[in-house]
């Protein structure tokens, strides 16, 4: 019987349960996903359940906010990329030290680049981007994006946060004030506004136009179109939500803990829905 699960608060609304278990059941496995929600300053709660890790009786953790840079100082390792962003999403036991890894940059990339493909965009090989907002994933984000060419802009509305994005991976600053870029070719939204249950809201502007030949992609994937998705497709640009990024790197995570390598597929209509919506 393998164990996994996550670590947040609160943790109602999550899909990995369903991703996960799904996960289990095409690989052949008996096991079972459960939510362990510990409030951020509940420091003994977390340190038990990731003794449960060492003890082996849990296999593996997923790890959400806010205990993504919290549960740092309890680890014995971190992988490089983890050391990196200085964020964990998935725990693990390796060569009985207990890790911490960060599947949210390759699982981003992973589907950025799936839905980039599919566009058949004239404007591959024009690498100019804007992400909106400057917190957690903000960094695992501008870190992927670096790595992968593109040159980026955050705009923040608190500047010491985008700040301290650009003096670690010399990208531009910008506000919401200056937010009309017209080169841009991908637009990302790291906030959560827009996410539910407020999703009237969009972190675009309502006076400004988007870029004219930018992609939208939107990390929130819950409404599974949110308004700003909505809008940039009715201003006739591709757009996504972020349940990719969400499939992608729970499957990364699993690959980790299991060794299976679970076909997305599989994932996607395990919560209702297809690849290429
Ligand atoms: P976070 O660390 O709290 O960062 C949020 C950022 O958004 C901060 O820079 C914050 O600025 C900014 N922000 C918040 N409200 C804003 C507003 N009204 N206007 C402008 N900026 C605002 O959160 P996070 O962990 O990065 O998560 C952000 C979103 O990404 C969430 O919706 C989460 O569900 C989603 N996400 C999705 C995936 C996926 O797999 N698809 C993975 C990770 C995260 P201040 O500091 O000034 O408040």
């Amino acid at each position: 019987m393998m164990q996994l699960g996550l670590i947040g608060y609160p943790l109602g609304h999550s899909l990995s349960p369903e991703i996960h278990k799904a996960a289990l059941k095409a690989c052949g496995l008996q096991g079972d996903y459960s939510l362990f929600p510990i409030p951020s300053d509940d420091l003994e709660e977390l340190k038990a359940l990731l003794a449960r890790i060492r003890s082996g009786e849990i296999i593996g953790l997923n790890v959400t906010i806010p205990h993504k840079q919290n549960v740092i100082p309890l680890l014995d390792k971190l992988t490089p990329i983890a050391q990196t962003i200085g964020a964990v999403n998935t725990i693990f036991m390796q060569n009985g030290l207990l890790t911490g890894d960060n599947t949210d940059i390759p699982g981003f990339l992973a589907d950025l680049k799936h839905f980039i493909g599919i566009q058949n965009s004239k404007n591959e090989n024009r690498k100019l981007a804007l992400v909106l907002g400057a917190g957690g994933s903000a960094r695992a984000v501008v870190y992927a994006l670096v790595g992968d060419g593109w040159k980026v802009t955050v705009a923040a509305r608190r500047s010491e946060q985008a700040q301290e994005l650009a003096n670690r991976y010399s990208v531009h600053v910008t506000n919401y004030a200056s937010l009309y870029l017209p080169e841009t070719t991908l637009i990302v939204n790291t906030t959560p506004v827009g996410m539910s249950p407020n999703v009237d809201v969009s972190p675009w502007p309502a006076i400004q136009q988007f870029p004219p030949n930018a992609i939208i992609y939107d990390l929130i994937y819950n409404p599974s179109e949110t308004k700003v998705v909505r809008e940039a497709r009715t201003a006739g640009l591709p757009a996504t939500t972020g349940l990719g990024m969400l499939i992608e790197q729970a499957a990364l995570s699993f690959e980790i803990w299991t060794g299976c390598n679970v076909s997305r597929e599989h994932l996607y209509k395990a919560v209702g829905t297809t690849c290429l919506e």
